[in-house]
């Protein structure tokens, strides 16, 4: 079986040919570089992502990311630790909210500061 993918390590956006036997990779072919050819090895064995969300705050919802890749059958549940969380004010990007889901941290990529009424 041939799996033809498009490598997104870099904008080049090379076409990748995996020639898969009982889902055993024989080869890699079209990468122009050794990434692509890894990048070709993770998508067929274990593929990865980086989540990119919005999570619960005071006065609404702050944009967050994994700081690492996460296999991406583990996003769904990585959603729903996110989805149950709520972030303290003040936020800063690169906060970590959240520890260790997944091996990687849930990090700000917004500032929220908080909102204060003076009476
Ligand atoms: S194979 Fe190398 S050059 Fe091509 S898109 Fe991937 S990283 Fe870029």
């Amino acid at each position: 079986m041939t799996r033809e993918l498009t490598c997104i390590v870099c904008p080049m956006g090379c076409g990748l040919k995996v020639e898969l036997d009982n889902d055993k990779i024989v080869s890699v072919s079209g990468n122009t570089c050794p990434r692509g050819k890894q990048y070709a090895i993770n998508e067929c064995t274990d593929p990865q992502r980086t989540v990119t969300t919005t999570m619960r705050c005071d006065g609404g919802v702050v944009s967050v990311k994994t700081d690492h890749t996460i296999s991406k059958d583990k996003i769904f549940e990585c959603m729903t630790i996110i989805n149950s969380y709520f972030a303290p004010l003040p936020i800063h990007i690169g906060d970590v909210i959240i520890k260790d889901i997944f091996g990687a941290n849930i990090v700000a990529t917004q500032n929220k500061e908080a909102a204060w009424t003076i009476n």
